[in-house]
């Protein structure tokens, strides 16, 4: 019996489930009956805290530390979370960070940070996780982009074009990829309460409550449950989308 055999549970990796968006998507899938590898940047002992939830649940779970600032540490965090839980059926690409300034003042650090963590280590990972889907013929890739993606965004010229390379990735891959069984699609959320948003000026959050339809900002659980429902049996249908959660925001 190989090692995939004797794990009766689907895994699913979400990339930053040490906290926010990702821990809710986590603890959703974990819910749903996958199997989670819990992967943490710095925070591992907020990672070893959502690992405990899941325990809870009574489904396999792990706990994977990798700075995925270097894409090729995302290649090598597939490799071992396939190594160590025998399987991957599930890769949420959701680790992100910012670097707001305005391109004039941008240095070339930060435009290269947020490329190469938001962008080059969701690719890393894909490709890692892509060969061994292959093989399985069947496989779920979910890429976490943002409604900026589709708005743009002053202050964030590095972020929106990481974020609109996501959707990009996410279209090519689902093309050369359907005819293996292997779905791979992007959430854009909107504003969604968080820790990253939460550092957000009063004035800067204001606005953007006005221009949402929904007047309210988005919860983490109501990201987590569309990246769920993409990775369930039912969405075996949907592929190359980009799918806003975000109360109305995103222009089409
Ligand atoms: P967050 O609270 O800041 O959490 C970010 C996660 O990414 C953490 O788990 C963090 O791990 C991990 N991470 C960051 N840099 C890393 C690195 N170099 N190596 C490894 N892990 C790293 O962010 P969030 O608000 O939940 O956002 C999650 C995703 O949703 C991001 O891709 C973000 O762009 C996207 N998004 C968020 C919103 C929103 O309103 N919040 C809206 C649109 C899109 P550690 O803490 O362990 O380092």
């Amino acid at each position: 019996m190989t090692q995939a055999e004797s794990q009766p549970h689907k895994i699913a990796l979400v990339t930053g489930s040490s906290r926010g968006l990702g821990r809710a998507m986590a603890l959703s899938l974990a819910g749903a009956g996958f199997g989670v590898a819990v992967h943490y940047g710095r925070n591992q002992a907020e990672a070893e805290k959502v690992a405990e939830e899941i325990r809870a649940l009574g489904v396999p779970v792990a706990v994977f530390g990798a700075d995925l600032s270097v894409p090729a540490n995302a290649g090598t965090l597939v490799e071992t979370v396939i190594k160590d839980m025998g399987r991957l059926d599930v890769l949420v690409n959701n680790a992100g960070i910012t670097r707001d300034t305005l391109a004039v003042r941008m240095k070339d650090e930060d435009w290269d940070a947020v490329l190469d963590t938001n962008l080059g280590s969701a690719f890393a990972a894909s490709r890692a996780a892509l060969k061994h889907m292959m093989r399985a013929r069947s496989g779920r890739i979910v890429n976490i982009a943002s409604v900026v993606a589709l708005m743009g965004n002053p202050g964030q010229a590095n972020y929106v074009a990481s974020k609109a390379g996501l959707i990009g990735l996410t279209k090519a891959l689902a093309k050369e990829y359907g005819g293996r069984g292997i779905t791979v699609n992007a959430v854009a959320p909107g504003f969604i309460e968080s820790d990253m948003t939460a550092q957000l000026p009063g004035d800067v959050q204001k606005a953007y409550l006005g221009g949402i339809p929904l007047a309210r900002f988005g919860r983490a659980e109501e990201v987590a449950a569309l990246v769920a429902f993409l990775a369930s049996d039912a969405a075996g249908y949907i592929t190359g989308q980009t799918i806003g959660v975000d109360g109305g925001l995103s222009p089409h």
